[in-house]
């Protein structure tokens, strides 16, 4: 079996000390493939730089994180531009819109998503998208510049079935990380998660965020790491009724071809 993590922020602080470990526990989990989440200029040329170093086994997104919207001044994008089309980098993001917690204003965050749109289409490379609490806005952005892109994800997805169609209508993949694992929270998420056709759907662990809730033993630091991806199919091949070879396949083809991977 073969896994790919198509969103984890090992650049956070947090994976300082034991960064190779960490990769050693996932490798040793059928993780194949790391790719690494930029979500502002220092981790994006942080994980740019990881993945030059091990391009077989990291590959990395460049850009601004809506939370951070407000910082992206044109210094800072012209780097996020350079990295985008460049070597290492395989998707345009994280960026979005999150009006969950507003800690940029709407306006820069829809002035921020809106260049990382431009950018995506004239780099030609796929999007790492992220929408909390704001489907209305991300959706018409998106649709607008939908014919001009080459495709993307719409990560850690956990809106509605509503909106889940509305993505897939414009046929952009859909990543599944373990808020679906949650017993409380997660519930509408696996219901409506194998509604997601198999050559649309991607797995990840947004490590060290969102620590699947059905882990056996959890760590004492609350840490997510990628290894914990097994967490995250075993409930999404739950929920489609497959198993979880079957899942394994379709998200690790799905990620190969979305984010031209070859390694
Ligand atoms: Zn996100």
């Amino acid at each position: 079996m073969e896994l790919i993590d198509i969103g984890a922020n090992l650049t956070h602080e947090s994976f300082a000390s034991d960064f190779s470990q960490v990769i050693e526990d996932a490798k040793n989990a059928n993780i194949s493939h790391i790719m690494l989440t930029g979500t502002d200029l220092e981790t994006s040329l942080a994980a740019q730089a990881l993945s030059a170093a091990n391009p077989s086994m990291h590959s990395s997104t460049a850009g601004f994180h809506p939370h951070v919207a407000s910082t992206c001044d044109d210094a800072a994008f012209a780097e996020i531009a350079r990295l985008s089309a460049g070597n290492y980098v395989v998707a345009v993001g994280e960026t979005g819109l999150d009006y969950n917690r507003n800690f940029s204003s709407k306006s820069d965050q829809l002035t921020a998503f809106e260049r990382h749109l431009e950018l995506a289409s004239d780099v030609n490379k796929p999007m790492f998208l992220h929408q909390r609490e704001a489907h209305e806005d991300f959706y018409r952005l998106l649709a607008q510049y939908r014919d001009k892109l080459i495709g993307g994800v719409v990560h850690c997805f956990t809106d509605n079935e509503a909106a889940l169609k509305d993505y897939l209508n414009l046929d952009m993949y859909i990543g599944v990380t373990g808020w679906i694992c949650d017993e409380r929270r997660g519930l509408d998420l696996q219901r409506i998660t194998p509604m997601i056709p198999l050559d649309r759907l991607l797995i990840e662990t947004d490590a060290p965020y969102l620590l699947p809730r059905n882990l056996g033993s959890k760590p004492k630091n609350r840490r997510n790491e990628p290894k914990y991806l097994v967490s995250v199919l075993e409930k999404v091949a739950e929920c489609y009724q497959v198993t979880p070879e079957v899942i394994a396949k379709a998200t690790t083809n799905n990620a190969k071809r979305l984010f031209n991977l070859d390694f």
